[in-house]
């Protein structure tokens, strides 16, 4: 876990320096070829044992490395590039993304507290939720992601925590930060956001105010599907919490992870470009399709918060939904089963395309569509290629008695 380090490059004027401009951070921040012998990536460390130079310093501890749970200069290449984008004070480095929300959520609340998650979060995190941090007597209650500073009518004295997630998982609802977040500034709530879908190239919640931005780094960080990763970046005043909740819990991510991790976003922003190009003519084709009823995706003007989308976001990524218009399961399953090169399969965020079926879990508000719905993830594949395959997959919905 590494705090913020300065670093800026000489501009014009004598002795003046400007920020890295985020293209730039990617493919410079966190790495340090001078220290090692040119080599332009980072030496992958693996160790649980570091030695010290003799007992002394063994008793005072205060090496950089102390033990493999402290880190090392793979895990840190990858924290300070995560939070030199985000914004923020400092980064820890998780497991998978699941365990960023868990440790998020630990570092924000203790018994006794009530915590507001919205009502399109990632499953998972509805699970931990329910599951585990009601055990703890941490009591949750879940909004409507629309509802803006009517979150007030919520707020309980022992209100601690806000969890958004804009889009939200599955639904793809945007939430509004500014209004939510004045809100719980005000008293002094703290605000915490899954950042996965947009990435802090797309999204800068804490410049917004948020206080803390985590993402499954397993999607687009690594963006191979090989690794599941986690990273947790907080603002000044959370960043001591979040540390210390960090290093007294034991989790972790190994240097190979972290060396994914890092490797993966020295292309992040050509990765994205591609992905917002593509996903938004794919979304165009669905949506001129006479199968689909709906097409869910901010970018489009059809979508109901799309005026959130053009004010917070610079991007959006190529993850959405559709939703078929009435048809058997039969048939959605036809569609499905034989397409090519869109795979049946959780996780995102790789170069391959991906389509699910989903019904989503609701318990502040409920979903109105009659058809099945699909998620859809669009992967670095030729669109046209792309096309041909949904428009036979479509072609199958109709003839094994889906409408159009
Ligand atoms: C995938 C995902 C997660 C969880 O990430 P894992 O690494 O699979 O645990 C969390 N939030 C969102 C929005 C996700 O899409």
């Amino acid at each position: 876990m590494t705090g913020a380090k300065k670093e800026t490059v000489a501009g014009s004027a004598a002795g003046e320096t400007r920020p890295l401009l985020a293209d730039t951070e990617l493919v410079h921040v966190g790495r340090r070829p001078g220290e090692q012998f040119g080599y332009v990536n980072p030496p992958l460390y693996r160790g649980s044992t570091v030695l010290y130079p003799d007992a002394a310093t063994f008793e005072k501890r205060d090496a950089r490395y102390s033990y493999g749970l402290s880190g090392s200069p793979t895990t840190d290449a990858l924290e300070e590039v995560v939070t030199r984008l985000e914004g923020g004070e400092g980064t820890v480095l998780t497991s998978s993304g699941l365990s960023a929300i868990s440790i998020a959520l630990l570092s924000a609340l203790k018994s006794g507290d009530h915590l507001l998650v919205t009502d399109s979060c990632y499953l998972p995190t509805r699970k931990l939720c329910d599951k585990l941090l009601d055990r703890f007597g941490v009591t949750t209650t879940y909004y409507d992601p629309r509802i803006g500073a009517g979150i007030s009518g919520l707020i309980r004295p022992e209100t601690r925590a806000v969890l958004l997630e804009s889009p939200g998982s599955l639904t793809f609802e945007l939430q509004d930060l500014p209004q939510i977040v004045s809100v719980a500034r005000a008293r002094g709530i703290t605000t915490i956001i899954d950042n996965t879908w947009a990435t802090p190239l797309f999204l800068k919640p804490l410049a917004m105010g948020v206080d803390i931005s985590l993402h499954a780094g397993t999607k687009f960080f690594t963006g191979h599907s090989d690794a599941l990763l986690g990273t947790v970046t907080a603002n000044d005043r959370l960043w001591p919490a979040l540390k210390e909740t960090f290093s007294v819990f034991g989790e972790f991510a190994g240097g190979d992870v972290a060396y994914l991790g890092q490797r993966g976003m020295r292309s992040l922003h050509v990765r994205l470009e591609r992905s917002m190009e593509s996903g938004l003519e794919m979304a165009r084709y669905l949506e001129a399709r006479p199968e689909v009823a709906k097409v869910i995706h901010p970018a489009l003007p059809s979508h109901p918060d799309h005026e959130i989308w053009k004010r917070d976001f610079t991007g959006a990524t190529s993850l959405f939904a559709i939703v078929l218009k009435e048809g058997p399961k039969s048939a959605l399953h036809a569609f499905l089963d034989e397409l090519a090169l869109f795979g049946i399969g959780a996780s995102w965020g790789g170069y391959e395309s991906l389509a699910i079926p989903f019904q989503p879990v609701r318990t502040a508000t409920r979903w109105q569509e009659p058809g099945p719905a699909v998620r859809l993830y669009i992967g670095l594949e030729a669109t046209d290629d792309l096309k041909a395959d949904l428009d036979a997959g479509l072609a199958r919905w109709r003839e094994t008695g889906g409408a159009a």
